[in-house]
């Protein structure tokens, strides 16, 4: 019979796994997964989880029972290291070989880890899985002071937690403003006021040369002969995409599983979704991080599995939360020349960003209700115009109808 294999039980193989049945596979559906967690969300371990906020049990993206009703065979603690292509074959850390009909890669991405001198000390953390969460939650309750490295969404997500729990918190950033690669200028400058106002001490243009420390970290070294004491230091400083053992079975990557509009990889039956993918549009190569990619891209994958082309192409969009603020982005293009503020009150605004006359991005501060609205303007390719955007009087909702 037809067996699909899911390596990675994360948001990606999970979304493969329910798209599969819900477009009526009726074979046999593994999802194999490294870590012994049910899979869960990755987005809280930053923000509510860190900050004390929410449960862990409310991390879970499905109950038991729905792994029995839809007949997926969730297996834990499954580590895959090996994957033969000619063969149809994939083998476990503990020898264990499984043949497969289709196959899909949904491993992920890791956390990017210093080369530095004293990385390796206790206290010198990075955030990707629950494991790790666990590790910066337990040193966090005993921290005078936490040293972030990174002024991406993750640093200072932990940053904010960090504050929220009343530890002193620095942020360290190699650049010269906060989420420099993802959002525009205007929004670095509001959250950089926002996070010193809530007594984070930021630092840019900082370059980490070090860790010290006997037991424990104790200090940063910066490149410049300066440093800080610590008694945690988190890096925030990118992840890379699992993409090793689809390399070695002979997949085509480039810092990435290739993937076509569709989610398909280089070989025939076999698909890849979500942070371990890269994919080419507009003669650039996209790794895309957010749920809503993993979402996308894995329900491509399940119909590419089943012979079906449904390209995953969608506007992007992430978010981020920040003491009680919600920043949430979606993009469709580059190159913002003209940038519309559309006011509402203290704390809370849109930024709609065009190229020309299109509009092309929209960030939106404490707004999730226009954001949504901006989303489908986006989607749909309609662009208001730059001075009705900017009349928050001015109902944005008329274009679409
Ligand atoms: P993952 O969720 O990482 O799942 C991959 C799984 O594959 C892992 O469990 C891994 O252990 C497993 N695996 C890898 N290799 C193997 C192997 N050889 N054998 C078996 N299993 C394997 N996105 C947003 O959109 N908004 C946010 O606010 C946001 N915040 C985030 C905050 C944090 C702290 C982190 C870490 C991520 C955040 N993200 C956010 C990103 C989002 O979580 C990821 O984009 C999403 O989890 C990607 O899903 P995935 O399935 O591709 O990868």
């Amino acid at each position: 019979g037809e067996r699909i294999i899911i390596i990675g039980a994360g948001q990606a193989g999970l979304q493969i796994a329910e798209s599969l049945r819900a477009e009526k596979f009726e074979g046999e559906i593994l999802l194999l997964g490294e870590e012994r967690v049910a899979p869960y969300q990755r987005p809280p371990l930053s923000k509510a989880w860190l900050a004390g906020e929410t449960a862990t049990d409310k991390l879970t993206l499905r109950g038991p029972e729905f792994f029995v009703t839809k007949a997926i065979d969730l297996r834990l603690g499954a580590h895959v290291t090996e994957v033969n292509l000619a063969a149809r074959e994939i083998t476990l850390a503990d020898g264990e070989t499984l043949d497969w009909t289709g196959l899909a890669f949904a491993t992920g991405a890791s956390a990017r880890r210093p080369n530095l001198e004293g990385a390796d000390l206790p206290g010198v953390c990075v955030l990707r899985g629950l494991k790790d969460a666990r590790e910066i939650s337990a040193r966090l309750a005993a921290a005078k002071r936490i040293v972030v490295v990174g002024g991406g969404f993750i640093g200072l997500e932990v940053a904010a937690a960090a504050r929220k729990k009343g530890v002193e918190a620095l942020v360290l950033e190699a650049q010269d403003r906060l989420m420099a690669r993802a959002v525009t200028p205007k929004i670095s400058d509001f959250f950089a006021d926002l996070h010193r106002a809530r007594g984070v001490d930021i630092h840019f243009g900082a370059q980490v040369a070090a860790l010290e420390g006997s037991d424990a970290v104790s200090a940063v070294a910066l490149a410049d002969g300066g440093g800080f004491d610590a008694d945690l230091v988190v890096f925030g400083i990118g992840a890379s995409a699992n993409d090793a053992i689809a390399a070695r079975a002979g997949l085509a990557c480039d810092r990435g599983v290739i993937v076509d509009s569709c989610a398909r990889t280089s070989a025939p039956n076999v698909v890849a979704a979500g942070d371990c993918t890269v994919f080419h549009a507009n003669g650039a190569a996209i790794r895309l991080e957010s749920v809503q990619n993993a979402v996308e891209q894995g329900k491509a994958a399940a119909s590419a599995l089943l012979g079906r082309e449904k390209p995953f192409v969608a506007t992007p969009w992430f978010w981020s939360d920040q003491y009680d603020v919600k920043l949430q982005m979606a993009v469709s293009g580059a190159g913002v020349d003209l940038q519309v503020a559309r006011p509402s009150g203290e704390n809370a605004f849109s930024l709609f960003n065009y190229r020309g006359e299109k509009l092309i991005s929209v960030e939106s501060v404490n707004r999730p209700g226009e954001h949504l609205l901006a989303r489908k303007l986006l989607d749909a390719g309609l662009s208001p115009a730059p001075d009705a955007a900017a009349d928050p009087t001015h109902d944005l909702k008329s274009l679409l109808r």
